[in-house]
């Protein structure tokens, strides 16, 4: 198949009005204070949904201040205590599930049934560190060569600084508050100036959990170079975890060296993915969808680079051009919507800027390719064929709804293409042979690897990049260990009779 499909052409698929006066009433419930402060916008409109705080350094320092205060009481908790707390936030964030999925939708702008799909996952952390909070590790080992025990425990890291991003409002907030209240720490969270409705929203339902008051700060900022320098150069603050781009990690790093702070980096990605000839068509055609066109492709671990072995190349191309082809592009919270619109006008502008860098170097385009009239920051499904190594967007984040197929012959082709790059976030293979399938996952050079699924993260899994794509891990067990110091005691053991 050589044609050229359109997406549905005409204009997005409007909100549901239901819908859509129900997420309004989810944001008058803030009670978000009135007077001077940022817009946040729907993606899908341009219009102004809510205006927050625009807080500066001072308010961002005082916040410091009193989670510090009240983080020593916290600290001194018992495990169970702060795992009953985390409980009753799991239960209240799935008592809220519809409207934090339609604040999710409306602030993000992805579908609301994706919405719905990042509460089960955002939520799943609180749960997980719920259960992981009466674990806190700690053991007992004798000196090889006799004559002392060595006693380890954990200890609260303390005040952690959380910056999250903008494309899970939720999840990115979760997975790092969850642990670090687990472990006992503080926390002044800033989430991205996009999307700060939902981590409000599920702050609030902590505290009405039990999470005493001011014990998680929300910086709603505009200003988070000023943020990050006054914040983590201030002595009580121990920690920065941050979820964004590479660019803004390594500024941090920076800022962090000064105060040697611990850091978690969740950076960006580049993610290859791998189609072999054994692979079954249906599972990588659904797969490749899944791992593209989660959030609109504006994932960390969206499938950037799509390598697909000769002999199944015209069969995976078809197949997933069909399905980017019937994406329903509209708002949100519209009817049957699969893609929603991306963050804001200068993602747009991007995508088409990698696609006429893409098609200029000779990439043959299947799919798409359009920007629907009207407003919002909309951008059709796109398939490219035979994208050629030199193109930009092999090289970058797509961020965006642009499929990038290139063909490979051999194994080992395919394998030093995929790791021809400084990020190595995820990963995915799809193969039906056992032996390849592990082969190829080993040599790639990522945290994570996705064999024969599209949509690899779960919270009992230990998220992470590895090379430019990061430090540390999120979720699972490791995840607690983020917000952990190991300390040990060294007993000395004189030989009696
Ligand atoms: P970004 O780096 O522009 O912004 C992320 C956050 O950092 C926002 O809250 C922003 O306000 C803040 N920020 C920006 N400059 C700052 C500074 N000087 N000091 C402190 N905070 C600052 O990234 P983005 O556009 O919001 O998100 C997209 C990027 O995030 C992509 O590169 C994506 O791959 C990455 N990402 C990574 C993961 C992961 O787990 N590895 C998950 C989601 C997104």
């Amino acid at each position: 198949m050589t044609a050229t499909l359109d997406t549905r052409a005409g204009a997005p698929v409007p909100a549901d009005t239901d819908r859509l006066a129900a997420s309004d009433r989810v944001i008058a419930g803030l009670d978000l204070p009135t007077g001077p402060g940022f817009a946040v916008l729907d993606p899908a409109t341009g219009e102004r949904i809510a205006t927050v705080p625009d807080l500066d350094v001072d308010a961002a320092l005082e916040g410091v201040r009193v989670a510090d205060e009240l983080g020593r009481t916290w600290a001194s908790t018992t495990s169970r205590y702060r795992a009953d707390v985390l409980r009753r936030w799991y239960d209240l964030l799935v008592e809220h599930a519809d409207d934090i999925a339609l604040l999710i939708s409306r602030e993000m702008g992805k579908p609301l049934a994706e919405a719905r799909g990042e509460v089960v996952y955002g939520t799943d952390f609180v749960r997980w560190y719920a259960e992981e909070a009466v674990r806190p590790g700690g053991n007992l080992r004798d000196v090889p060569t006799g004559g002392a025990t060595l006693l380890t425990r954990r200890a609260s890291v303390g005040l952690a600084v959380l910056v999250t991003p903008w494309n899970f409002p939720l999840a990115m907030a979760t997975r790092k508050i969850a642990p670090a209240l687990a472990a006992g720490c503080p926390v002044v969270i800033k989430p991205a100036e996009l999307t700060p409705l939902t981590t409000l929203l599920a702050v609030r339902l902590a505290e009405e959990a039990g999470v005493p008051a001011g014990l998680v700060q929300v910086v709603t900022t505009t200003e988070p170079a000023a943020f990050s320098e006054a914040v983590l150069r201030d002595p009580r603050v121990r920690k920065v975890s941050f979820t964004g781009s590479t660019a803004v990690g390594r500024q941090l790093l920076r800022l962090a060296s000064e105060n040697v702070l611990r850091t978690s980096m969740e950076l960006g990605g580049n993610a290859p993915l791998l189609v072999f000839d054994d692979a079954d068509l249906e599972t990588a055609v659904d797969g490749a969808y899944a791992a593209k066109m989660r959030n609109g492709g504006q994932s960390c671990i969206g499938a950037n680079r799509i390598y697909v072995q000769d002999g199944i190349a015209d069969a995976f191309v078809e197949g997933l051009a069909e399905w980017m082809a019937s994406a329903r592009i509209g708002h949100g919270l519209g009817d049957r919507v699969d893609l929603g619109p991306l963050i804001d006008d200068r993602a747009v502008a991007s995508q088409g800027r990698l696609l006429g860098d893409a098609l200029a170097r000779g990439a043959e385009m299947r799919v798409g390719g359009t920007a629907p009239d009207g407003p919002g920051s909309f951008f059709g499904a796109t398939v490219l064929d035979r994208v050629p190594a030199d193109a930009e967007l092999v090289r970058s984040e797509i961020f965006g709804p642009i499929a990038a197929v290139q063909r490979f012959g051999t194994q080992a082709q395919a394998i030093e293409r995929a790791n021809d790059t400084p990020f190595g976030l995820a990963g995915y293979v799809f193969t039906q042979d056992l032996d390849r399938a592990f082969t190829v996952a080993d040599a790639l050079q990522t945290g994570l690897v996705g064999i024969n699924q599209g949509v690899p993260s779960n919270a009992a899994a230990p998220f992470g990049g590895v090379k430019q794509s990061g430090l540390g891990r999120e979720g699972s067990a490791e995840g607690l260990e983020e917000y952990q110091e190991v300390r040990f005691y060294n007993l000395a053991r004189r030989v009696t009779d």
